[in-house]
């Protein structure tokens, strides 16, 4: 009860700041981001633009010409992004992807050249292994070290470029990106946050220093599991111009079709979110009074080990929650006896969804690891649809 009275606060507390900093609030912002001045006669929302090749008689100048290059779906896209990652800063690039690792990997290849050192995290998206090799074949040097207690801290020196994941996917641990940013710049390293989990909305990377704020916008961002896409958020010109290059020459673009539901996806962010990461913290609570699970995860938890620091960067804790179950078969029986929860990998959807994460062999979790995604279900549902499900896995054995 205590724990609930703190939150409430802490949500006030937080909704308190963001009017202070005054300009207007997440949900007045989300639902016009990146919209084009009003023009009579034409949607609020452009259609989507399918189009190869545009008109271009005589020299060669923008903004639409080649369609690998630009196209005026991915510009209010990419507006509206930029405007929730560094709301009222203006002068931020943003570039779309086809997906959330066209951007993660626009980012490394486009920086790291051989001979330069990169730090990854180790606790990372089960992808950034193959990153890691792919950097090696190309003779960059690779350093790891854990998110969570800010272990990357100790591997910087010297580096070109530092990769943070925070919360990490799916350990959920939590580092202080404004404590490592000031170390790597301290030493000219640049810094890149992945930003999926927690949203632009959960947390601004560019606001605490980051270079880049780099994610995928399958997952949260446009929740409704029904596309794949990704962005790379800087301020700096040069930077960016880095990542659009890298764009051009690899040609990994989102179709017109994906980026217009995109847009269309991310006037509902503040709504799905809320109720999300509402979802998220009831389920965790739950979960938290259970001795059928351990090693509960949820940084919006008091009691999580990442609860401090997030609660200094984050404006909200997300939607993942993971834990673990007894063994392989516990594990197996609670996902078959869930209702509300799909069975499913990727998170951050209006439809719950979890998995057991052992059944990919990529990130080194226990047998009975479940990371569950929270949903914009009514919260009594979920919760109680989970819990039924726990009494069916721990009655089945
Ligand atoms: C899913 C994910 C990615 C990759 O995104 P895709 O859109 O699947 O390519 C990268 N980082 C994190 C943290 C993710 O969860």
């Amino acid at each position: 009860m205590n724990d609930q009275a703190d939150q409430a606060d802490q949500a006030a507390t937080a909704a308190a700041g963001a009017a202070r900093t005054g300009g207007p609030g997440d949900g007045t912002r989300a639902v016009r981001a990146g919209l084009p001045e009003p023009v009579k006669n034409e949607p609020p929302l452009p259609g989507p633009v399918f189009a190869a090749h545009f008109h271009l008689p005589g020299d060669v100048t923008g903004p639409y010409t080649y369609g690998r290059d630009t196209n005026p779906t991915w510009t209010l896209l990419e507006r509206a992004i930029g405007e929730l990652e560094a709301p009222g800063q203006g002068g931020v690039d943003t570039i779309v992807f086809a997906s959330g690792m066209a951007a993660v990997s626009a980012v490394l290849l486009s920086q790291a050249r051989t001979g330069d050192t990169v730090v990854l995290p180790n606790d990372g998206y089960q992808a950034l292994p193959l990153v890691r090799e792919q950097l090696e074949a190309y003779g960059i040097h690779v350093r790891t070290a854990a998110t969570g207690d800010d272990g990357q801290l100790a591997v910087l020196s010297g580096a070109r470029l530092l990769w943070i994941e925070t919360p990490s996917n799916p350990g959920l641990d939590v580092c202080d990106v404004r404590r490592l940013v000031e170390a790597a710049h301290a030493g000219g390293t640049l810094v890149a946050v992945d930003n999926t989990l927690a949203t632009p909305l959960g947390q601004r990377p560019l606001e605490l220093g980051a270079d880049f704020s780099v994610a995928s916008g399958t997952k949260g961002l446009t929740g409704h599991g029904d596309l794949l896409l990704g962005y790379v958020v800087c301020r700096d010109p040069q930077l960016a111009a880095d990542v659009r290059r890298w764009r051009k020459i690899v040609g990994a673009i989102p179709g017109p079709m994906e980026a217009w539901l995109a847009h269309r996806s991310l006037a509902t962010i503040q709504l799905r979110a809320q109720r999300q990461w509402a979802n998220a913290l009831a389920v965790a609570e739950a979960l938290a009074d259970r001795t059928d699970v351990t090693g509960l995860r949820y940084p919006g938890l008091p009691a999580d080990p990442s609860h401090k620091t997030a609660a200094r960067q984050m404006r909200g804790f997300g939607s993942v929650v993971s834990f673990t179950l007894p063994d392989r078969e516990h594990a197996e029986r609670f996902m078959a006896a869930l209702h509300l929860v799909e069975d499913a990998t990727s998170f951050g959807g209006v439809r719950s969804t979890a998995e057991r994460r052992g059944r990919w062999g990529g990130d080194p979790v226990p047998e009975g690891f479940i990371r569950l995604s929270a949903g914009a279900e009514d919260t009594g549902d979920l919760v109680a649809d989970v819990l039924r499900a726990l009494d069916t896995a721990g009655a089945g054995a």
